[in-house]
């Protein structure tokens, strides 16, 4: 059994809540899919397992993924919701890409001293912090630059 699965089961019997097989089909989809991802693909991932979990099953499943620590809700897009596994994986936050829409990963452990410092100074018990910066990736940048030195940013504006 996986490290996932038996957290899962854990999280299952502590709440009475049944190992059911869509249960089971939906951690599998989470266990396979990478960085980070929205609803429709965990749904393509079961309905690739061959599994006919409906999309309302993955919807109402996933809060209970979530409660029980294996994934979270990372950022938004839009009204669209970004989801990643982060039962053993290592704390990071991330740099999202305006223009193209690409998640970067990074950790800084001194920002995490940083935010530890500021905590206790303030006496106050961290449970959940997110950092997300915006702004441009290094290709969309350099196309964007290039469209303002040859006066084009401005044409397209107008
Ligand atoms: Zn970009
Ligand atoms: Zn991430």
């Amino acid at each position: 059994m996986s490290l996932y699965e038996e957290q899962f089961k854990n999280y299952l019997k502590n709440n009475d809540l049944k190992y059911t097989n869509e249960r089971k089909e939906l951690l599998k989809a989470i266990t396979i899919l990478k960085d980070h991802f929205h609803v429709e693909d965990i749904y393509q991932q079961v309905r690739k397992q061959k599994s006919d979990v409906s999309l309302a099953t993955v919807y109402r499943t996933i809060p209970i993924l979530i409660e029980s620590g294996l994934i979270t809700e990372t950022l938004s897009e839009g009204d669209k919701i970004v989801y990643e596994k982060i039962y053993n994986e290592p704390r990071h936050d991330h740099m999202v890409c305006l223009n193209c829409g690409k998640i970067m990963e990074f950790s800084c452990p001194g920002m995490e001293k940083l935010q530890k410092n500021i905590c206790r100074e303030h006496s106050f018990i961290p449970v959940e912090h997110r950092l997300e910066l915006r702004g441009y990736c290094r290709n969309c940048w350099k196309n964007i630059k290039q469209k303002i030195n040859n006066g084009k940013y401005n044409q397209e504006l107008k």
